[in-house]
């Protein structure tokens, strides 16, 4: 428990000891956290596997949600999300529904106490975390294809950009870089990078680059030390935090944090173990780490470094759990509690062979609101109506479309999976159930169109047995193209 000296300073703080090893790594943690002289007062709330059990498929009661609203910071054990049975995600839920916009997860080599092929890897890799992929929205429409909504905002590239740049210069990193793959994805993945060159003029003190994410994703495996912050897109983001921590050695020893405007969540980067749960052999560092992190964001920084370097110095010692173990290295193989008496016993004490951390200057929460959007204008300029049809070949179809009577608009090609198959397409294509046929003004295809002839021509199509399975309108922005273009046009 933790000491109730001093009340007045205290922050309240959610928490919740989760699944698995969940327990016994977060009373490990609050056992520091207590006799390291942390002003912090849990509420503990319940969340998890018997909260799904019970029926919840969030996986935490609603008015647990109220806990984490007024305190607003949220320290999580690892949960177990039992599989199937439309049980959600808590950590997507909560990242979702309390605005946590950043995923903060720093990656550092431990060299020689933890094994690693890249001694010197120090670097912190910046998700996103509310957009991209991960939005959920999925659809099947034909018996062939299903999609899924990659939904970028310009407010949400702002926000996690700006923090990275914040967060570089609170922490005193020299260098952003970008990654992201804007040479396929122009619209989407082109507007994060297009931001992140205007935010980075903004903060000339830092170095900033943009690598495409599959070679940065190469050039982070092989030499992760050449970089300091990375920022980058919420699946990007999920991908390579893993191979930077798996790299790093330390799986079981990183810590993340999930960082909104309003509220914040810290926890473990590694799940819940249920292979190893009970038996009092878990690694604590990795939720330690994230506790860490919530202390420096509380605005109690020195109480943190006071931790940290304790930790280190343990570390150091060669007290490690069996998953860092290492035979000529270690110098005792310890238990979760025992690794926290360790950590407890060395408070006060520095570390010899790594840097003494410093958290004196505890940079403020960083709170960004979206930049202010300049509105441009906005027209229709045509529609992409999607088809589910197995009727042919894309001429044949092309040709039959073309030849409609009455049509209040002019085909102008058509694409399957992208790919332009009318006109001129080519037999070789390999095509499915699911074409995309772009529609345009008769009289000029630049010329503005109204919605009524969008819904006309949907009628024509239905009315000729055509099944049309979604319409994108195409807009165009102040003239520019709102839409990819599709080849030749
Ligand atoms: P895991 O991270 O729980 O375990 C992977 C391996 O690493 C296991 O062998 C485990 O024993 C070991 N390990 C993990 N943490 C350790 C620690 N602190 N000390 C020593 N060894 C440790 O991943 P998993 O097995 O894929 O997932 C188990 C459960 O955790 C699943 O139900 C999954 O959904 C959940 N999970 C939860 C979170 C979260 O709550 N944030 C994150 C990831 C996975």
């Amino acid at each position: 428990m933790i000491s109730t000296k001093n009340p007045i300073t205290k922050t309240k703080i959610t928490v919740a000891h989760g699944d698995g090893i969940g327990p016994e790594i977060m009373d490990a943690t609050l056992r520091i956290l207590d006799a390291a002289g942390a002003l912090i007062e849990p509420e503990v709330i319940e969340i998890g596997e018997k909260v799904y059990r019970s029926g919840s498929k969030a996986g935490i009661q609603p008015s647990d949600w109220e806990s984490l609203r007024r305190n607003k910071v949220f320290l999580k054990a690892p949960i177990t999300t039992p599989q199937g049975g439309g049980f959600k995600s808590l950590n997507v839920t909560a990242r979702t529904t309390l605005g946590l916009f950043a995923n903060v997860r720093p990656c550092m080599a431990y060299s020689p106490y933890v094994d690693t092929k890249h001694p010197l890897l120090d670097l912190v890799i910046i998700r996103e975390n509310e957009e991209d992929l991960y939005t959920g929205i999925e659809h099947r429409q034909t018996n062939q294809v299903r999609q899924c909504l990659k939904l970028i905002s310009r407010p949400g590239c702002e926000k996690i950009i700006r923090y990275a740049f914040e967060y570089a210069r609170a922490y005193n990193r020299r260098k952003v870089t970008c990654l992201s793959k804007d040479n396929i994805m122009k619209m989407t993945d082109g507007l994060f990078h297009s931001v992140f060159d205007e935010i980075a003029a903004e903060y000339p003190d830092i170095e900033k680059e943009h690598w495409i994410i599959d070679i940065g994703s190469a050039l982070l495996a092989d030499e992760p030390e050449r970089f300091g912050i990375i920022v980058t897109l919420n699946l990007y983001g999920d991908i390579i935090s893993d191979i930077a921590a798996q790299i790093a050695g330390s799986v079981g020893m990183g810590g993340s944090a999930n960082v909104g405007e309003q509220c914040a969540m810290f926890e473990a980067i590694h799940g819940s173990a249920p292979d190893i749960a009970g038996r009092g052999i878990a690694n604590p560092s990795g939720l330690l780490n994230g506790a860490i992190m919530m202390l420096v964001h509380i605005g109690q920084g020195e109480v943190a470094a006071k931790v940290h370097n304790a930790w280190l110095k343990t570390i150091e010692d060669g007290i490690h759990t069996g998953d860092v173990y290492q035979e000529g290295v270690s110098k005792e193989r310890v238990g979760t509690k025992a690794f926290a008496d360790a950590v407890i016993e060395r408070l006060g004490q520095t570390p010899q062979h790594f840097k003494i951390i410093s958290y004196a200057a505890a940079p403020k929460p960083i709170h960004i609101t979206s930049g202010h959007e300049v509105q441009q204008e906005k027209e229709l300029v045509g529609v992409d109506i999607f088809l589910d049809w197995t009727g042919g070949t894309a001429q044949q179809l092309g040709d039959a479309i073309a030849a409609l009577p009455d049509s209040p608009l002019h085909l102008k090609m058509m694409t399957n999976r992208g790919v332009k198959v009318y006109p001129d397409g080519v037999p070789e294509t390999f095509c499915t159930d699911h074409w995309r046929c772009r529609f345009v003004s008769k009289i000029d295809s630049d010329k503005v169109i109204n919605k009524k002839t969008i819904w006309q021509q949907l009628a024509l199509l239905n009315e000729n047995g055509y099944d049309t399975i979604k319409t994108e309108n195409l807009y165009t922005f102040d003239g520019q193209p709102g839409y990819s273009q599709m080849q030749g046009e």
